[in-house]
């Protein structure tokens, strides 16, 4: 139960490429068609940013390049970007790059590891074709299992998959057929997300007229918790919300996020949260470019939370954990009482089974797992 502490004071370095080959019916992201952009002439400007942002003491101990898809940078470009990290940064504990299927072959992964890059999270989605098809994915279940082969073949030992759950169309088995697929693969790491409806996507609107009816709630709910008990029988651990790992292969990176530690992000519309600040960097390619070009700023909003408003930040994310919040490195990280400030909402939901306190932690129950989103509204606001 200690990886989340003992990682506590780390930092992070995130670096957003905006590109994917085309867009997904779902994705609410910002991200444009790579065939739309020169590249090369992001990379730059993110290199350039690395250069005018970033002190030289800034020293990650996790990297993170995520996107959009990084993946669908060509080859050269990629490297080029992770050889001026690893130059600036050689010593890393980890270096994650999210990489979709069919997009790296083991020749680029092989580079890739030899370069430094230790970890990858591979979007795979679904472990059926219909699936995949319906939420406008490029790539095939084969894919996956090619990617995950290749990863393996290149020398990662550190693999993870993302899927998706509570597609239209899906049931509990086929739910359950996508987890044991990407179990049967062999990776440390995987991560379930419920689909959601994001503002004007594609998806949304065929919701919206009729042509698509959302997964029920009671079945959304049920696969939740198929994912939870599948993957801890196959030895997995939950440590978040959402993400699940074998017991040494927890993300870092993301760990050092819901510790709400600090990290600077790169790119365009890359988010950092440094020095008590966070930033949020302009969100359009060109407009990036251009500024970095004449040596402007590319922060687009900044914003200095006040005290009480970082606690409940801290408090809303560590409950993401199941760790939960280590009461005195609260206190130590934000300056207040946890059991004070929250006073209202511990008892709340302590008398109904979902929040409890053991060694020095305050944490979510398995009860409350697949209702803590609204959970955590109680801690965002006090
Ligand atoms: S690949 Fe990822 S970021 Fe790109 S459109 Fe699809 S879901 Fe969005």
């Amino acid at each position: 139960m200690n990886v989340e502490k003992s990682h506590c004071e780390q930092s992070g370095l995130y670096v957003h490429i905006p590109f994917c080959e085309a867009k997904c019916r779902y994705c609410g992201f910002y991200s444009e068609p790579v065939r739309n952009h020169n590249s090369a002439r992001l990379v730059s400007a993110i290199i350039t940013e690395f250069q005018m942002r970033i002190q030289t003491s800034f020293s990650p101990q996790t990297i993170y390049i995520g996107g959009g898809s990084p993946s669908c940078l060509p080859q050269e470009q990629l490297s080029r970007l992770v050889g001026e990290i690893t130059s600036r940064w050689p010593k890393t504990d980890e270096f994650t790059i999210e990489v979709n299927p069919g997009q790296l072959n083991k020749t680029s992964l092989s580079q890739l590891r030899k370069m430094g890059v230790n970890r990858l999270s591979i979007g795979a989605q679904s472990f059926d074709n219909t699936e995949l098809s319906f939420l406008g994915r490029r790539h095939s279940v084969e894919n996956i299992q090619k990617a995950v082969d290749a990863a393996k073949k290149a020398g990662f030992q550190n693999i993870g998959l993302d899927l998706i759950f509570a597609i239209p169309g899906s049931t509990l088995a086929s739910w359950e057929h996508n987890l044991m697929s990407a179990i049967d693969l062999g990776v440390q790491h995987v991560s379930t997300y419920a689909l959601t409806y994001e503002e004007k996507t594609p998806l949304q609107k065929a919701v919206e007229a009729g042509e698509v009816k959302p997964v029920d709630e009671e079945t959304d709910r049920l696969m939740y918790e198929t994912a939870i008990e599948k993957l801890e029988k196959a030895g997995f651990r939950q440590y978040e919300i959402s993400n699940f790992a074998k017991p040494g292969f927890e993300c870092r990176h993301n760990l050092n996020y819901w510790a709400n530690y600090p990290y600077i992000g790169v790119g365009p519309a890359a988010a950092s949260f440094w020095n008590d600040n966070r930033t949020t960097n302009i969100a359009e390619i060109n407009t990036y470019i251009e500024a970095i070009g004449k040596g402007e700023s590319v922060i687009e909003e900044s914003e200095t939370p006040k005290p009480l408003q970082i606690a409940c930040e801290t408090a809303v994310l560590n409950l993401r954990r199941r760790c939960g919040i280590y009461i005195d490195e609260f206190q130590k990280q934000t300056g207040y009482e946890v059991l004070k400030l929250f006073a209202e909402p511990i008892d709340k939901y302590g008398e109904l089974g979902l929040i409890e306190m053991t060694d020095g932690r305050l944490f979510l129950t398995r009860e409350a797992l697949p209702i803590a989103d609204s959970i955590l509204c109680d801690f965002s606001d006090v």
